[in-house]
């Protein structure tokens, strides 16, 4: 009998994986599962981006659902340990595939998914570059579900008396479509990955100046926290490390090329030292600048 039941432990952890998450309160109702600085890969199973939630008295917001089903399952499951209580709506803040694609729980759950405009082109890939990357058992029941509302500029929720506004960034900054989610009586903004601490973001789907743009207004919010897609400062400051790194970087190949560098040379010379020892510089600084480079020789034009 003992073997039997030990069998049945063994082959239930086979087929699932524990994420092991620990919500991390932010302030009063607000609350985070932080993920880690890394790319996603079988060890962390996707468990690389925030999935944040909001305590709005009778149900919770959530916003951004994480990298898969079994992620956002056993999300939901330490929310309730807090407080028994429904999820009204989850928010995803941008396409990127480790943001979203809890969805798929929080869709069997009937709750309403509201995301950017983005999602009404975005393919349905045959595997997602997650499903390709982490393991088979942690992306079980992992379904590609896409918002059914959509923000075109800004949409404002009202739940249980307060105010929510989803707000759209409306120009090409992080991706083509960002939006943020800011809650005036917690004085905190979600800001998906507008905002990276902790590691280097990466340029690849966005626009240097509008993102630039995007970050100066965030700074100029009335907020006492500013929550982003991967790093856990929350406080104001969140946003210095990637509005530095940006500008900088712009400024650096902007000079460059304004002095007619040839675009390899430009890779070679904007090493920005100060950030050789943040994670991920190894992997996308090179690229960053030469996207940068090829952003900024076309806005020239
Ligand atoms: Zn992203």
């Amino acid at each position: 009998m003992k073997s039997f039941v030990l069998s049945i432990v063994l082959v239930n952890s086979l087929l699932s994986f524990d994420y092991k998450l620990k919500p991390q309160e932010v302030s009063e109702d607000v609350y985070c599962f932080f993920g880690l600085p890394q790319v996603m890969d079988k060890h962390n199973n996707g468990n690389m981006s925030n999935s944040c939630f909001v305590n709005m008295g009778t149900s919770y917001l959530v916003c951004d659902s994480g990298p898969t089903y079994q992620y956002a399952k056993q999300a939901y499951s330490q929310m309730k340990k807090i407080q028994n209580l429904p999820i009204s709506y989850v928010v995803n803040t941008h396409v990127h595939d480790d943001h979203w694609l809890g969805n798929s729980y929080y869709k069997e759950q009937g709750v309403t998914i509201i995301g950017s405009t983005a999602f009404k082109e975005l393919p349905k890939l045959e595997k997602t570059r997650m499903q390709l990357r982490i393991s088979s058992e942690a992306f079980k029941g992992t379904t590609q579900e896409f918002p059914t509302v959509f923000v075109e500029k800004e949409k404002v929720l009202k739940i249980n008396g307060k105010k929510v506004y989803i707000k759209s960034v409306n120009h090409k900054a992080h991706t083509n479509s960002d939006l943020f989610v800011y809650i005036p009586n917690k004085k905190v903004v979600f800001v998906g990955d507008l905002v990276f601490n902790e590691r280097l973001p990466s340029l690849r789907d966005g626009d240097i100046s509008g993102w630039i743009d995007a970050l100066q207004k965030i700074k100029e919010m009335k907020v006492k926290y500013v929550i982003g897609g991967h790093g856990d400062i929350v406080e104001t400051t969140a946003v210095d490390f990637t509005y530095n790194y940006l500008v900088k970087l712009k400024t650096q190949v902007k000079k460059l090329l304004d002095e007619g560098v040839e675009i390899a040379d430009v890779v070679d010379a904007v090493k920005m030292d100060e950030y050789k020892d943040i994670p991920f510089y190894d992997s996308i600084h090179r690229q960053n600048v030469e996207t940068v480079y090829r952003m900024l020789e076309w806005e020239d034009e």
